[in-house]
């Protein structure tokens, strides 16, 4: 992985728009009335701390996500990149048609910059196709992408009709699940789909105490006086044309992973973590949560 001198903030959108690396996840909002303002002004905080990419799904807690969404980003919505996602069951064209009308209401917008197929279901990848780029025409969407597909199931959408519209590949990506690196970042490369990276800070679990409470993530964070979650997000920016959308709701975690897109990690930082999470040597399931 080669990396960049100057370090990339935003990832430039074909139509001139700039969409900052390091966005927000919503998934685990929405689900307790008693920390809904809590949640809202966490996002609105992100917003003014740079954060404006702001990623949801009509699965987070039914419709509870999206709609703290559209509480935060009531009077500011042309500052906001909004990505959404349709459940497997819901991506053929009228199943579409019909979750994205219930998104849009439940956000208070006319319109989603990013919808997503959550991830692969039972519905042929032609109907789902037909289905984003009949919303695309609508202005219900700017554009759609993919969520959860390995480099086999994009290469399939590639060799159907409009299937090169897709614009996005969101998967699981951090500094312990580097899978991706073997074959799908390339593919994603070379066919100009970027990546978004969702559980950049390895949410939960045995990988997140692996990755946070190692002694190489620790060492650099303290070298940088930032967090080792601050390392990781800075890790999955690096080479300025991946996405990191951690989810936060504690202010101290909203400030530090606004502030992490500025850490630019030095050559020998990265080769330390490489040696301490190896990439890939061959092909691995694409993991997922
Ligand atoms: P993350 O890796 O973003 O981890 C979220 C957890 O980390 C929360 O408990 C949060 O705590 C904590 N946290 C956030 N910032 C910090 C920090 N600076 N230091 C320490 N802890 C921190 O996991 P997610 O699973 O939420 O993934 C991110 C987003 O990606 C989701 O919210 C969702 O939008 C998307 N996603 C997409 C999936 C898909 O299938 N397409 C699957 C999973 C996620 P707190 O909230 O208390 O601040």
């Amino acid at each position: 992985m080669g990396q960049s001198q100057h370090k990339k903030s935003a990832i430039t959108w074909t139509d001139g728009r700039e969409v900052p690396l390091i966005g927000q996840g919503t998934w685990n909002m929405g689900e307790k009335a008693s920390l809904r303002q809590e949640e809202v002004r966490a996002l609105q905080l992100g917003f003014e701390l740079g954060m404006t990419l702001v990623d949801t799904a009509e699965m987070y807690a039914e419709g509870g996500a999206e709609e703290i969404v559209g509480e935060a980003i009531r009077g500011r919505r042309d500052d906001v990149y909004l990505v959404s996602k349709a459940y497997p069951h819901h991506a053929d064209r009228q199943g579409l048609a019909q979750a994205c009308e219930a998104s849009l209401t439940r956000m208070g917008t006319e319109h989603v910059d990013m919808y997503l197929l959550h991830w692969r279901g039972n519905i042929p990848l032609e109907e789902t196709i037909q289905g984003m780029e009949k919303l695309r025409e609508q202005g219900k969407i700017r554009n759609w992408g993919v969520s959860n597909l390995d480099k086999s199931d994009m290469e399939e959408l590639w060799s159907l009709s409009n299937g090169k519209a897709c614009a996005v590949n969101q998967v699981l990506y951090h500094a312990a699940s580097r899978g991706i690196e073997y074959d799908l970042l390339p593919w994603s490369r070379t066919h100009g789909v970027p990546v978004m990276a969702y559980c950049p800070i390895a949410q939960g679990g045995r990988l997140r105490r692996g990755l946070l409470e190692h002694p190489i993530m620790v060492d650099i964070a303290a070298s940088h006086g930032v967090t080792p979650s601050q390392i990781a997000l800075a890790w999955v920016i690096r080479d300025g044309d991946v996405w990191a959308i951690p989810k936060a709701v504690q202010e101290s975690h909203v400030r530090e992973n606004a502030a992490a897109a500025s850490i630019q990690l030095t050559p020998e930082q990265l080769q330390q973590i490489d040696e301490a999470f190896p990439p890939p040597t061959r092909k691995q399931p694409l993991d997922m949560v």
